[in-house]
């Protein structure tokens, strides 16, 4: 996967760095109440949160 491509703003997560994301992969979910009809349905599944002490939601 070419990582240089994925930006991303969520800089809470231990991939993010400089707004683009390091991990190997990733898996994009769909959330809520799993009906999927804008960008806000979806979520990134391989997110881990940078300090490591947060419960998970
Ligand atoms: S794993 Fe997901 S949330 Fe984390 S930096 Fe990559 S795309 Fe963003």
């Amino acid at each position: 996967m070419n990582k240089e491509r994925i930006v991303c703003q969520v800089e809470e997560c231990i991939y993010n760095t400089q707004k683009l994301c390091s991990a190997e992969s990733i898996e994009v979910k769909s959330s809520g109440n799993m009906v999927v009809g804008t960008s806000a349905g979806t979520r990134c599944g391989t997110f881990e949160y940078k300090e490591g002490t947060h419960l998970k939601d």
